[in-house]
């Protein structure tokens, strides 16, 4: 992580180390004022995706703020119907037009092998990529990446891949760190993004990270945010509660030993594991 709480992209982009979730937020006025507390309490970062039904209201949160568009990044993603080339070039101008905004700062492939792909998902990617690149050459996306990608989805891509994956998004928290998927993101330079950090709310039901959580004067979301940056990630934490929303924005402040990061590396298993992306069913 830079001084100024960022991260540098493989391509030079900043990219705000902590990012503000989106998924399961009801679209209509709890999305725009989520949103809108969100970038009050400080954060530059919105994460949605087109399958969240929810870009116009983010996007009228993003408006509300006042706050200048180069000082925001925000990314969405190309859901899994959408995985040809005509398609992939239609659902950025939709996103784009939903969200109001001119340019995105990062656009993903959502899941590598959806349902409807499942025969020939390799090409199916590589046509969404290309007109994912396409975009960044027209200069309506500044970064482009992917998502639920294991990493022979990844190699597959970068076969054909013109312009490379910045990121990776992937389920990660203390329960399932996925070391084979970030082995794979940090040998080819895609920043790990940690989506679920806080296991969808089910990393509170792990007791030991209380007792570490109270060491440090600090709550168990806060620790295990502060873990996710120590380790490199990306965390993009969720809530709609104005209070959350700031308690999961201050973990910049404070540093967990080598000792508790090893004691919360230790907790694997006890809060959920990550969808197998080739066996979904959507
Ligand atoms: P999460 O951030 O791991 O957890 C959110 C849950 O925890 C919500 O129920 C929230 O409730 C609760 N919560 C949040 N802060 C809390 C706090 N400080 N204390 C107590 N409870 C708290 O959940 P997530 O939505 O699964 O993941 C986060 C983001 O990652 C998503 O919103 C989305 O942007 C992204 N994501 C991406 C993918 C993908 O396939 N790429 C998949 C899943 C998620 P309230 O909202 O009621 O406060």
């Amino acid at each position: 992580m830079n001084k100024n709480n960022t991260y540098t992209l493989s391509n030079g982009v900043e990219i705000p180390a902590v990012g503000f979730g989106t998924w399961q937020t009801p679209d209509g006025d709890v999305a725009e004022s989520s949103v809108l507390a969100a970038i009050n309490a400080g954060y530059r970062h919105i994460d949605t995706a087109a399958v969240y039904g929810n870009e116009e209201s983010v996007g009228r949160g993003i408006a509300k703020s006042g706050v200048a568009r180069d000082e925001l990044f925000i990314t969405t993603k190309l859901w899994n119907t959408e995985h040809t080339y005509d398609r992939a070039k239609a659902a950025i101008d939709v996103s784009l037009e939903k969200l109001g905004l001119d340019y995105l700062d990062l656009y993903l492939i959502h899941w590598p092998n959806p349902v409807a792909f499942r025969e020939d998902w390799a090409t199916a990617n590589a046509e969404a990529w290309r007109a994912m690149e396409e975009a960044v050459d027209a200069g309506k996306i500044r970064a482009i990446g992917i998502s639920n990608f294991l990493p022979e989805h990844t190699e597959a891509l970068l076969k054909t891949a013109r312009i490379k994956p910045v990121v990776n998004q992937i389920f990660l928290n203390p329960s399932d760190m996925q070391k084979d998927v970030v082995a794979c993101n940090d040998k080819h330079g895609i920043l790990t993004e940690a989506y679920s950090p806080l296991g969808t709310g089910n990393i509170f039901g792990i007791e030991e990270l209380a007792a570490i959580a109270h060491k440090y004067n600090r709550t168990v979301a806060q620790v295990v945010l502060r873990w996710s940056l120590q380790n490199g990630f990306l965390p993009l934490p969720k809530s709609v509660h104005e209070d959350r929303i700031k308690e999961n924005f201050a973990i910049f402040d404070f540093e967990i030993s080598d000792e508790d990061m090893a004691a919360i590396n230790a907790l694997e298993g006890k809060a959920g594991a990550a969808l197998d992306p080739n066996t979904t069913t959507f």
